[in-house]
């Protein structure tokens, strides 16, 4: 069994950037430039965005974060965004979600201008990458590419199973998947990815077990730990855990412990390929965030 590495493999990523930035800068030209906007305290939520803060920090970008008070209304929110979206000096932004539930999420990403939606949920990118067209890709499926590509792990004409359908993974995962193949964007990789068989999982789904013991690569996107046993798994399966979920531990030094969707310690014992919770899929999805930014800073040069 090969952990998949996704510490190291974002880390790796972040050098690659950096040293692009050091090369951007040293022809005089300004630094990559990511906000990001957040409403409220979610400890998560805020975790998150410092760690997106210091990634942009290492690797050279310049990090603007934008807090608001829960108190904040809709309208408050899109006017920042307006002013966002005609900031020449931004070349990306996101909204940290969830949101509070008096504002209504899908105006507030629709609100986006696309060019800078470096979280890639405006419907506009969603549906260029629906369509196999260049477009900024949601940053945890782009980075679950990016470490398939990494560790080689082919797609082609395996079957492969995406368990929830969110707008952010399940969904554009399976669109990414489906497609005719494609090469990495990363600079390293030169796997092709694409043309894999794809089936998407949900809370309806039936029989959810022997689907995924079919599977060539099993990705977990669900928010409960678990989910994926010993026993749906077959040998030599790709094992992607998306999930993080806070489980309550008296020894860990914060009361608790961070987990995926997968019974791990019994999972990583069958098949070939696995991710980590946490230092599997969550730095994947930062360094794919930098390298949106990234893509969108180089095509207004
Ligand atoms: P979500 O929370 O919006 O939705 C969960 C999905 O799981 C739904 O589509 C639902 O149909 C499905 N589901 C629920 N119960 C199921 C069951 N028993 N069997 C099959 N499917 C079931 O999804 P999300 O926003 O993609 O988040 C999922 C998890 O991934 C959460 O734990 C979240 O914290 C985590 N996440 C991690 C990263 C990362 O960077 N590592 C990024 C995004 C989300």
């Amino acid at each position: 069994m090969t952990i998949l590495d996704g510490k190291r493999v974002a880390a790796a990523i972040r050098t690659e950037l950096k040293q692009q930035v050091a090369e951007l800068q040293s022809q005089g030209l300004r630094q990559p430039c990511l906000a990001v906007v957040i409403v409220g305290h979610n400890t998560a939520s805020e975790t998150y965005v410092n760690n997106k803060m210091k990634a942009c920090e290492e690797v050279g970008f310049r990090a603007i974060k934008i807090a608001f008070e829960n108190s904040i209304t809709e309208q408050q929110l899109l006017t920042q965004i307006a002013l966002l979206n005609q900031d020449k000096d931004i070349d990306g932004f996101i909204v940290q979600l969830p949101l509070p539930e008096h504002i209504n999420e899908s105006k507030v990403i629709q609100a986006i201008d696309y060019h800078k939606d470096v979280d890639g949920l405006h419907p506009y990118n969603v549906g260029l990458t629906a369509l196999g067209l260049p477009s900024i890709v949601s940053a945890t499926p782009r980075g679950i590419r990016e470490l398939l590509a990494r560790y080689q792990i082919p797609t082609e004409g395996k079957r492969v199973v995406v368990i929830g359908r969110s707008n952010i993974v399940g969904k554009p995962m399976a669109m990414l998947l489906m497609q005719k193949p494609y090469l990495s964007l990363s600079q390293t990789a030169s796997t092709q990815l694409g043309d894999a068989t794809v089936t998407l999982c949900h809370s309806k789904t039936q029989n959810l077990r022997d689907i995924c013991r079919e599977a060539d690569i099993i990705i977990v996107a669900v928010g409960q730990p678990c989910l994926l046993t010993a026993d749906m798994v077959k040998p030599d399966a790709t094992i992607i855990d998306v999930g993080i979920n806070r489980i309550e531990d008296p020894h860990a030094p914060k009361g608790y412990r961070l987990v995926g969707d997968v019974d791990f310690q019994n999972v990583s014992q069958i098949v070939k390929y696995i991710t980590p919770v946490p230092g599997g899929v969550g730095p994947m999805t930062i360094a794919s965030l930098l390298q949106n930014t990234m893509q969108v800073y180089k095509s207004n040069l």
